[in-house]
This record gives structure tokens, C-alpha cells and sequence, in this order.
């Protein structure tokens, strides 16, 4: 039970859990499905009323989400999707005994076999495509080499081909230097990467040996932007400004800003608009702030907040959960408008985990965040990729614990698989970087990956090319890549 309202097979089975109550464990025992309404409280309210562990098993449920409908005993079901259905009968044990293809239709009559369940899930038809084996490349520590946009781009594409990279995420648009391509779009700031192109040298280059470019920005982040125009801070609530130095992520601009989405949603459109030819645009880490309930109080959501729930205490239950909407809208106006232009929309995102391991559960992300992966991956307008950074050697430096090691990477890695329950494709993002006492090396990295593969996600980015130059990496990562299928 490491991650409460959410329960992987491992867990109830070391738990006894499967014991416990047939219906109930159906609902979470596939390690697939995170039902709104934590497991627990199922069960205790069925107790509550009377029913004895025995009684349980033969409890005659019918449990639903836009993902999956579970039912026992006879049910006459309407299915929330459009596509054709797919029925499972699941034994007592769990294990499957039939499967087949239900024609489209919304009302199906469903009869479960005696101690046994029926689940029905959506059949989605995803084109296939090859695994990504991608290199994140932030261009600015190769700013200092002196050479030129179409000469990195060259012999950068050249390195990643040689070393079976298939996808390059390239940091496109810097949050204190501004854009790594041409632009004329109001307000962005162009760097000397930009007025070189490099996307465009990048684009050309890594195209040229079937690798795709997705080109990465930090969400709703901008130093100039930051700079220009006060009122689009985000604040704390003493009505200083919130803005943690961390890497690269800074100067927050308030989501819920009007003008800001104006301009960050245009900024991404414009992107999108200039270069058609790139496979995808990744906005990163988004978030209010890191942890809690620590912003925004700018005029903005002080006003809103107000007006929305009348009396209702700045930073608290409602605050946080009317906080999570206002990004969710943020990231959804980015994501429609990156799909309007024909490209992919990625969405990389921490995964912020406490000291024994557990991830935050999506509803708690939310909370301490404003980050709603659920609402994300439920909308029509979900992104297409979803990218989860498993970091174990950052959590490892943070707590200094030996909770986080590989088998944390993979566990996590599957645990996350299961969240995104097939709404969106998943890559595992791994790094190569150092963090604290924990110092990387290339086999170390190989080994995560081999590790957080184990989940079967679509794909792998290490993170990030100049650090795999300086720690002569490339070899071992070949290998590496070369073993995935
Ligand atoms: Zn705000």
C-alpha cells in the first residue's frame, strides 16, 4: 500500500489482499486501473454495513470509469466510448479465461460466469510505432565548442545515428536565452542559437538518418517575459514573487494569467506553425509550484478564486483543487493548439516521491503541485506522449535512502505504466546526471534503463547528450539501445 488510492497486483498479493473481497480486488488487482475512490473505503463501508469478509466475495457489482467496467453477476451495460469493446473473463483466481472483440454499440448485456468477472475496456487502434531510443540535447554547454549551427547539428545527428538513437528531444525554446531557432513572434527572445537556426540545422540533420525531433520548452516559464511584466509573477501568498532557483526552471509565469496564456499558447503555435516538419513539442515539468500550497496568490488568482468560491480560504481544499483546474486548462489550450498545427504534443513531468518510496498518488500531485494527470489524460485534447522523469539517484541524494536503487526505477517505472493505463503512449526518462552524492556512470545509466524497460513503456530518453560526451557514454548506451527490441 505504498501509494494510497492506488494498488498494484505485487501489492495485494503481498498484502493477502486478493483474499479479501472478489469485486473489490477486481477493480485494482489488474495493477491497471487507480478508481477515484481508494479501496479501502470500499471495503469498510460494505462492512459498515454488515457484510462479513466471506459475504463479500459473492457481492454482485457493476464499477466504471471511461477506462474500464468491471461486472460481476449479470449487468445490462452501457459503455461510455465509441470504439469497439473488448471482454475479459477473469477466473477466481485472476487469470484470464476468455477473451474477445465486441462489435461498437453503447448497450451490451454482460453475464458473468459464477465467481468469476467480466471486464470490458475500450479497444484502442494506435498505429504502431518503433520504440524511442531518444537523447535529450540541450545545445547550450556545446554554445562554448565555437562551432557553428550546421556543423553541431551535423556531427551531433552523426553521433546519435552511429549510437542507435532514434529521437532527439531538443531544448528549443531556453527560459533565460530564449529561442534555439528563428523567430518573429512578439515578446520571444532569440538566441545566438536561434539566429543561427539550429532547430532547422537539427531538423535537417537528424532527419536525414530517420531520427525524429521533438523540440522541449519549459511550460508557462520565461525570463524576459518574467522581467517585462510584473503583474504575470507568480506570488506567494505574502505577494513576494515565487520563483525557486532550480536548474534551468525558473520564472514562473502564472498559468492562470490571461495575458500569459496568450502568449505562452502563441508562443508554442508559433513553433509548431514555423516548423511542420517536427514530430513533436514537449512541454516540461508543468506546475504551479514544486510543493504545496506556496503559489499563486498574484491579483489574477486572488480575483478568480474569490469570484469562483466566495469565501473559501486562499490555499485551502478548494484552492488547491480550483489551482489544478486552472493549469489543466493552461496545458489543454497548449495541447489543442500544438495538435491544430498537425505535431505530436509530449508532456514530460516529474515524479515527485516520498522517502519510502512511494510516488504521490495523481490526486496528491494535484493538490501539492497543481499538476492533474488524470484530467490531462482523460480529455479529448490528451497529449499524445507522456514522458515521466524516474530519477532514482535524485530521490537516493534527497533522502539518502536505499529505497531508491534500479528495482525502485522499474517498480516505479510499471507503476506509472499502469496510471496512463493505455490513455497516451509513455516514455521513461533517465538521466546520466549526477545528483548529490550519487555520481552516475555510463553503466549505471545502461543499467536503469535495462531496469525501467522492464515496464514495457514506448520508450527511453536519456538525459542529456553533452553529459554523455563528457562521460564517454556513448558506447555503453549503444549496446544498450542495441538489446531493445
Ligand atoms: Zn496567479
Amino acid at each position: 500500500m505504498s501509494d494510497a488510492g492506488y494498488y498494484s497486483r505485487s501489492d495485494l498479493e503481498r498484502l493477502r489482499m486478493q483474499q479479501v473481497v472478489r469485486d473489490a480486488v477486481a477493480l485494482v488487482s489488474f495493477g491497471l486501473w487507480a478508481p477515484r475512490d481508494p479501496f479501502l473505503e470500499f471495503v469498510r463501508a460494505r462492512e459498515r454495513e454488515g457484510w462479513r469478509r466471506a459475504d463479500l466475495r459473492d457481492l454482485g457489482v457493476e464499477i466504471s470509469d471511461s477506462r474500464r467496467i468491471v461486472v460481476s453477476g449479470s449487468s445490462s451495460v452501457t459503455v461510455p466510448w465509441k470504439t469497439s469493446t473488448r471482454e475479459r473473463v477473469l477466473g477466481p483466481r485472476w487469470d484470464q479465461r476468455e477473451e474477445k472483440t465486441l462489435p461498437r454499440g453503447s448497450r451490451l448485456e454482460i453475464s458473468a460466469p459464477d465467481r468469476s468477472v467480466v471486464v470490458l475496456e475500450p479497444i484502442r487502434n494506435r498505429k504502431q510505432v518503433p520504440l524511442v531510443k531518444g537523447v535529450s540535447l540541450d545545445p547550450w554547454p556545446y554554445a562554448w565548442q565555437g562551432v557553428s549551427a550546421k556543423v553541431l547539428a551535423e556531427s551531433l545527428a552523426e553521433r546519435y545515428a552511429r549510437n542507435g538513437v532514434n529521437a532527439v528531444f531538443f531544448y528549443a525554446y531556453n527560459v533565460k536565452q530564449g529561442a534555439a531557432y528563428w523567430t518573429r513572434y512578439p515578446g520571444a527572445t532569440i538566441s545566438s542559437w536561434g539566429e543561427q537556426d539550429l532547430l532547422k540545422e537539427v531538423i535537417k540533420a537528424c532527419h536525414a538518418r530517420g531520427i525524429r525531433v521533438i523540440a522541449w520548452m519549459y511550460a508557462s516559464r520565461d525570463r524576459a517575459m518574467w522581467t517585462k511584466h510584473p503583474s504575470w509573477r507568480e506570488r506567494r501568498k505574502d505577494g513576494t514573487v515565487y520563483n525557486p532557483l532550480r536548474l534551468h526552471a525558473t520564472y514562473f509565469l502564472c498559468p492562470n494569467n490571461p495575458d500569459v496564456r496568450k502568449w505562452y499558447v502563441g508562443l508554442v503555435r508559433d513553433l509548431a506553425k514555423r516548423y511542420p516538419e517536427l514530430d513533436g513539442i514537449e512541454l516540461a515539468e508543468p506546475l504551479v509550484n514544486w510543493f504545496g500550497n506556496v503559489a499563486c496568490y498574484c491579483d489574477v488568482c486572488r480575483e478568480e478564486f474569490a469570484s469562483r468560491h466566495p469565501g473559501q480560504p486562499l490555499g485551502g481544499k478548494e484552492w488547491r483543487h480550483w489551482r489544478a483546474e486552472g493549469l489543466t486548462e493552461f496545458l489543454l489550450e497548449c495541447i489543442k493548439a500544438i495538435k491544430e498545427e498537425g505535431i505530436e504534443a509530449y508532456l514530460l513531468t516529474i515524479c515527485d516521491a516520498w522517502s519510502n518510496g512511494a510516488l504521490l498518488t495523481p490526486v496528491r500531485q494535484a493538490e501539492e503541485s497543481g499538476l492533474d494527470l488524470d484530467a490531462l489524460l482523460d480529455s479529448p485534447h490528451a497529449p499524445d506522449w507522456i514522458n515521466f522523469e524516474v530519477i532514482w539517484q535524485q530521490w537516493a541524494a534527497i533522502y539518502g535512502t536505499r529505497v531508491f536503487n534500479y528495482q525502485w526505477a522499474a517498480e516505479t517505472s510499471q507503476r506509472l505504466m499502469n496510471r496512463v493505463d493505455g490513455r497516451t503512449r509513455t516514455i521513461i526518462h533517465v538521466e546520466i546526471t549526477d545528483f548529490g552524492n550519487q555520481y552516475m556512470t555510463a553503466e549505471k545509466t545502461a543499467k536503469t534503463i535495462r531496469y525501467v524497460m522492464k515496464a514495457k513503456p514506448d520508450g527511453v530518453e536519456c538525459y542529456h547528450s553533452a553529459a554523455l560526451d563528457r562521460k564517454s557514454a556513448w558506447t555503453v548506451l549503444r549496446r544498450c539501445y542495441e538489446e531493445l527490441e
